[in-house]
């Protein structure tokens, strides 16, 4: 998941040769991790 540096929109679906934002076109854009909560117990 990506989200645009420009609009801030999150992009789910994007093809990896050709990262661009398909809002507003910017190609500036963050990688994100999906927003589940991983919870690691301790050992
Ligand atoms: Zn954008």
């Amino acid at each position: 998941m990506y989200r645009c540096y420009m609009c801030k929109k999150l992009i789910e679906k994007i093809e990896e040769n050709r990262i661009l934002c398909p809002y507003c076109g910017s190609r500036i854009l963050e990688k994100t991790r999906p927003p589940t909560v991983k919870i690691l117990k301790a050992r």
